[in-house]
C-alpha cells in the first residue's frame, strides 16, 4: 500500500490487500486505516498550529475512530447525546467535548446537562435562545456557545450548505445582545460557532471567509469577553479521481487574519477530512446484466443501506475493481446498483469500466466519512463489518449484523 500521500486515491490502496480482506472478513466490508486517520488529523493540525481541531464524529462515530483521534490529541465535537457519550467513553474528557445542539431533543439536554455536572469543562452550543432557556430550566450554567447563522453557506451541495440555512444558529445580528443577556443569566459565555457547510472546495474559499468575518464582527461588537471563535468544520476532500485537493493553508492563513485583531482562540471541527479517504468499501458482484445502450449492470451485495451518500445527496464515489485480469477485459459503461428495490439504489451510474463478472471484487472510494455511519437496516439488510488497519495489522472493529441484530429490540 502506498504510504501517507498528500490525498490518498482510491488506486493508491493495494487490490492484493483489499482482495484478502474481502477473502478473509466476507463482503460488504468497511476498510478503514487508523493510521490515516492519525495523519489526516496532523495535516489539519500543521495547517492551524495555534487551533484546537475537534473532530465531528458524525462523520465515523465508530469507537476505534474516536479512540485514535483522542490519543492523538484531537478534540471533539458532537452532534448529540449519543455522540458525547461514545466520545467520552472512548478516552476524551470533558474539556475535549464540544457538544453543538440542533434543536435538540429533551432527552439529549438531560442526558448532556447530566454529564456536565462532573465535567464542568464540557462546553454546550446552543443554536437558538429558546435553547438557551431550555438550558438554564435543567439549571444548566456552564461553558456556553452560541451557533451563529452567518446567512451564507457553501459545500457539496444545496442540502450540505448549512451556514445558508436559517434552522442553523442565532442570526448573526441578534448574537451580541444574546451572549450578553446569557452572561447576565449566569452562564460562562465562551464562544461563537458557524459551520459554512460540508465538503467546501477551493471555489468555495471566499464564501467560508465571509462566514469567518461574520463570526469576527460578531465577537467585536459583543461585550462578552469569548475565549474562542470556532469557524466549523467541512473540509472537502477530492471524490473524483480528477478533482484537486482542497489547499488548507491559503483557509488557514486567511481565517487567521480575519482573527488576528480579536485575543481569541481558534477552534475547527473537520469530520469528512480526518477520515474519508482513511475508508473504502468492499463489495462483491452477484448479478451481471447487459442493457443494451445502458452498457452493463452489475449489481453487488452493497447498496443504499451500507452507502446512502449515491442516494441522498447524487454524491460521487470513485468505483475500482480490483480483479488482476481487468486489463484483458473489454471496457463499457458500467453501472453499479445495489440489492434494495428503490430506483436510488445505484452507487454508479455508466463509468467506463472493465466488464464485470459474477463474484468480481469493487472498491469503493472515499468512504471513510458518513458511511458506515449513515448505513442502516432497511430491507432488514445487517449493517456491514467495519475492519481497521493500525501498525500494519488487520482487525474487526464493528462485526457484521445478523439477523437477530435487527429483530433484538422488538417485543412478541
Ligand atoms: N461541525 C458542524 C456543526 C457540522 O454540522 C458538521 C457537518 O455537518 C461538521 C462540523 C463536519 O463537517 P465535515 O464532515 O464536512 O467536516
Amino acid at each position: 500500500m502506498t504510504r501517507d500521500p498528500a490525498v490518498r486515491r482510491l488506486d493508491d490502496w493495494g487490490a492484493p490487500e483489499l482482495r484478502d480482506l474481502a477473502n478473509e472478513y466476507g463482503t460488504p466490508l468497511y476498510v478503514l486505516d487508523l493510521d490515516r486517520v492519525a495523519r489526516n488529523f496532523e495535516r489539519v493540525q500543521a495547517a492551524f498550529p495555534n487551533a484546537a481541531v475537534h473532530y465531528a464524529a458524525k462523520a465515523n462515530a465508530g469507537r476505534a475512530v474516536l479512540s485514535r483521534l483522542a490519543t492523538e490529541g484531537a478534540g471533539v465535537e458532537c452532534a448529540s447525546a449519543g455522540e458525547v457519550e461514545r466520545a467520552l467513553e472512548a478516552g476524551f474528557a470533558g474539556e475535549d467535548v464540544l457538544y453543538t445542539a440542533v434543536n435538540p431533543p429533551a432527552a439529549d439536554l438531560d442526558t448532556v446537562v447530566a454529564l456536565a455536572r462532573d465535567r464542568p469543562e464540557l462546553t454546550i452550543t446552543a443554536g437558538a435562545r429558546d435553547t438557551v432557556d431550555r438550558l438554564a430550566e435543567r439549571g444548566y450554567d456552564g461553558r456556553l456557545c452560541l451557533r451563529v447563522h452567518p446567512g451564507t453557506g457553501a459545500g457539496h451541495g444545496e442540502s450540505v450548505a448549512t451556514g445558508g440555512d436559517a434552522s442553523f444558529g442565532v442570526p448573526a445580528a441578534d448574537v451580541p445582545a444574546l451572549l450578553e443577556d446569557a452572561s447576565d443569566r449566569g452562564f460562562d459565555v465562551v464562544g461563537v460557532h458557524a459551520h459554512t457547510g460540508s465538503g467546501l472546495s477551493n471555489e468555495d474559499r471566499e464564501s467560508h471567509l465571509a462566514v469567518v468575518e461574520t463570526l469576527a464582527s460578531v465577537a467585536e461588537r459583543t461585550t462578552v469577553d469569548l475565549e474562542f471563535v470556532d469557524v466549523g468544520g467541512g473540509f472537502g476532500v477530492p471524490y473524483r479521481p480528477e478533482e484537486p485537493p482542497l489547499d488548507l493553508d491559503p483557509i488557514a492563513e486567511a481565517t487567521r487574519e480575519a482573527l488576528a485583531h480579536l485575543d481569541v482562540d481558534l477552534v475547527v471541527e473537520p469530520g469528512r477530512y480526518l477520515v474519508a479517504d482513511a475508508g473504502v468499501l468492499l463489495t462483491t458482484v452477484n448479478t451481471v446484466k447487459p442493457a443494451g445502450e445502458q452498457g452493463t449492470f452489475a449489481g453487488v451485495d452493497a447498496g443504499m443501506t451500507t452507502l446512502l451518500r449515491p442516494a441522498l445527496y447524487d454524491a460521487f464515489h470513485h468505483v475500482r475493481s480490483l480483479e488482476p485480469d481487468t486489463a484483458d477485459r473489454e471496457e463499457t459503461a458500467v453501472t453499479v446498483v445495489g440489492p434494495v428495490c428503490e430506483s436510488t439504489d445505484v452507487l454508479a451510474e455508466g463509468r467506463r469500466a472493465p466488464e464485470p463478472d459474477r463474484g468480481d471484487r469493487l472498491a469503493i472510494g472515499n468512504a471513510g466519512a458518513y458511511g458506515i455511519e449513515m448505513a442502516n437496516q432497511y430491507t432488514s439488510r445487517p449493517r456491514p463489518a467495519v475492519v481497521a488497519l493500525e501498525h500494519g495489522e488487520d482487525r474487526i472493529v464493528r462485526r457484521r449484523e445478523t439477523t437477530e441484530d435487527i429483530t433484538a429490540m422488538e417485543e412478541p
